[in-house]
């Protein structure tokens, strides 16, 4: 179940689209009573020489009523302004029935036909019947026309009305049309506005434009702020009592009327719309009342329709003015608004983007500058930082120092735009140089302010290194697979030409050449095989998971004495004692141990019987796996080198590929640690050890 609906609700409800059958019994019973209401009070001012209201704002009050008329209501609204409208015309109409009924209906066109012209040339109301707030300028104008025209149409059918049953007045009907529509224009207006600001529409789409943004400051400062405004509002109200009472009590002969229009500027310019048409309705009201009392400078005209029309001419002039003062000072903050935060965007988008950003001007001055831009170029980060261009020491991509008219943005200013050129920033303290791809685009900026370049520049040294080393690869694999073809080309040929030759071929010399052949493609073919492994090693997707070690480690083990059996080493010690937990990938690091250990079985000393130790401990939490053996060791001065790629030590008898222990170093890198050798136990031999964390 809903709970009661709060008063803006409410308020939007029997202002706007009403559905239930009460709330639209309740707003017909307002409308009507206040147009009565007002139309007696408006009645009570007739003057014995005119015979005729001065004011009549029940015309605003019919236009407002037909404006926000929903479906459902609308028969309500109709039935209950015509007799509204005709009540208020018994009088006027000194009883005569047609004419009561004739004011009766043209008060009806003229709501009508002023809601289908306000439907027709603005957006003020949504296809559901709700306002929107008003923001546009141009919607003031319309209404005003549409006013007038609306007012036009009552008054000329009061006229035919008078023409056929009365007496018509030229004058009078002049007077009737401005009355009317100011009316309808002030009265209106100022409901729009100051609906639009109690009680907006619940959902969106609730202004004419783009809904404003919303304003920065909450809590206690906007406490502070309202407080402000209050007081603010306080001594707009005391000074507008002040200026009438000089024009109006103190002066009233002299035609000081001008002097009113300060306190609408005033309001115009400080407060909101709402806020300044309910001052501009007050004030102009003010002055009709005064003028109707006689008292003022417009109380000295002595045609009664000249006084009374100079009167709400002034109430309708100050009243369009304070609110058009107060939409464009409206106007100007949303777009002050929308301006600060799409500069508080973009500053935060350069300050995020990771590319270093600068703007110079042609004198090298650094208009602004990111923080991606300070850290690479290690400029100080200070906030409105304008200094000259002095960058540290720029090479060109061909080493060459960048001199003063190669400087990108010196390049750019001369119609010599950058789209990617590398530079070398060398560091100062010796460290790594840093390469840097730089962009430089000349801004497009207005003309008369200085020309501005855009430099960018993103860190391309991990890229260039990694292309670098990708090419020597490349070029080493060649290398090393040029070697057995050679060895195959050389001793195929020499078989052919022995084959081709008179004498027949020995049948021992042909195998052994053949032989030849065969190590060599064996040799190209375990290449490429741990050239795979390599990239494998690199690139696998790591798929970790809980590992017994000993039971990686055993099967390992046992392969490898195998194969030192295989290879006529005798019988090779292999221990296992692995008794921990590790978490990582198993293929990988079956291959790691393998690699380890078959080094370990192979690096021995000839007729040495290999003796290994696979083992593992638990420290600072991680399990620290070695690999200890008998043989050859590595020397201290290679023992950074073994782990590159195609690093071999000039080891005559052993052969390989050089790629091994990289791929061991790789897989141990991916799993978060460093693979490192050492000496063997009592300095015989060498350890390779590794650390991997437990599940
Ligand atoms: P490969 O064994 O194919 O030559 P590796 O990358 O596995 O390539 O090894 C690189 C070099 O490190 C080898 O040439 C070898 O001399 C040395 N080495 C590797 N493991 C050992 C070890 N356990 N004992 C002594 N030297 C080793």
């Amino acid at each position: 179940m809903p709970g009661p609906p709060r008063l803006p609700e409410l308020v939007v409800d029997v202002l706007a689209d009403p559905r239930s059958r009460p709330v639209i019994l309740l707003r017909v019973a307002l409308f009507t009573s206040l147009y009565v209401a007002v139309a007696l009070v408006a009645l009570m001012s007739v003057t014995e020489d005119t015979q005729l209201s001065p004011v009549w704002p029940s015309s605003g009050v019919a236009a407002f009523w037909i404006l926000t008329s929903s479906r459902a209501s609308r028969p309500y609204d109709l039935t209950a302004l015509a007799v509204a409208a005709a009540v208020a015309a018994f009088a006027p109409s000194d009883g005569d029935a047609a004419m009561v009924a004739v004011r009766a209906g043209a008060a009806l066109v003229m709501a009508l036909l002023f809601r289908r012209l306000v439907d027709r040339w603005t957006v003020l109301r949504r296809p559901d019947g709700r306002l929107r707030r008003l923001t546009r300028l141009g919607t003031v104008g319309k209404v005003a026309a549409a006013a007038l025209l609306a007012g036009l149409a009552q008054t000329s059918l009061i006229e035919l009305g008078l023409v056929l049953f009365d007496d018509p007045d030229r004058l009078a009907y002049f007077h009737r049309w401005g009355r009317n529509s100011i009316a309808i224009f002030v009265v209106v207006l100022t409901a729009v506005l100051v609906l639009g600001a109690v009680a907006p529409p619940p959902n969106g789409d609730v202004a004419e434009a783009a809904p404003e943004p919303a304003r920065r400051s909450v809590g206690a400062s906007a406490g502070a702020r309202l407080r402000a405004r209050s007081d603010e509002l306080a001594a707009l109200v005391v000074f507008t009592a002040a200026v009438f009472a000089l024009t109006f009590g103190a002066f009233p002969e002299l035609p000081m009327a001008f002097v009113l229009f300060l306190p609408s500027a005033w309001a115009g310019i400080r407060f909101s719309p709402p806020v300044a048409a309910v001052h501009g309705l007050l004030t102009g009201s003010v002055a009709v009342v005064l003028t109707l009392a006689g008292v003022g400078v417009y109380a000295q005209v002595d045609d009664p329709f000249l006084r009374a029309f100079l009167a709400q001419a002034f109430l309708c002039v100050v009243f369009a003015t304070t609110v058009v003062i107060s939409l464009i000072r409206n106007q100007l903050l949303t777009a002050e608004r929308h301006a600060q935060s799409r500069t508080r965007l973009l500053d935060s988008v350069v300050r995020a983007v990771g590319d270093g950003l600068l703007l110079v001007e042609e004198d090298g001055r650094i208009v602004l500058m990111n923080r991606a831009g300070h850290e690479l170029l290690g400029v100080q980060d200070r906030p409105g930082y304008i200094g000259p261009l002095t960058p540290g020491e720029f090479f060109e991509g061909d080493g060459k120092e960048v001199s003063e008219d190669r400087r990108f943005y010196v390049r750019a200013f001369a119609g010599d735009e950058a789209q990617g050129e590398d530079m070398i920033l060398r560091s100062p303290d010796g460290g790594v140089d840093r390469v840097l791809r730089v962009s430089a685009q000349l801004m497009d900026v207005e003309p008369g302010t200085p020309r501005q370049v855009l430099l960018s520049w993103h860190d391309v040294t991990a890229e260039r290194a990694h292309s670098a080393a990708l090419a020597s690869f490349a070029g080493e694999v060649a290398h090393d697979l040029k070697n057995p073809l050679a060895v195959v080309e050389g001793w195929s040929e020499m078989l052919a030409s022995e084959l081709e030759g008179t004498e027949p071929l020995d049948s021992a010399e042909g195998l052994a050449m053949t032989r030849r052949i065969q190590g060599a493609a064996a040799h190209m073919r375990t290449l490429i095989g741990e050239l795979l492994t390599y990239t494998l090693a690199r690139d696998h997707e790591l798929r970790p998971e809980r590992i017994e070690l000993a039971q990686l480690a055993e099967p390992v083990a046992e392969i490898n004495r195998q194969s030192a059996a295989d290879a006529g080493q005798g019988v090779a010690h292999i221990e296992v004692d692995c008794p921990h937990v590790v978490w990582g990938d198993p293929v990988l690091l079956r291959q790691l141990l393998d690699n380890l250990v078959g080094n370990s079985v192979k690096y021995v000393v000839e007729g040495v019987q290999p003796h290994v130790c696979i083992r593992s401990r638990l420290v600072d939490g991680l399990v620290e796996v070695s690999v200890t053996d008998n043989g050859l060791g590595v020397p201290v001065a290679d023992r950074e080198r073994i782990f590159e790629s195609f690093y071999r030590l000039d080891r005559p008898g052993y052969s390989g590929t050089g790629l091994g222990l990289a791929i061991c170093a790789r897989i141990v890198e991916r799993h978060g640690s460093h693979l490192v050798v050492g000496d063997g136990p009592d300095g015989v031999g060498s350890t390779f050890s590794f650390r991997l964390p437990t599940p």
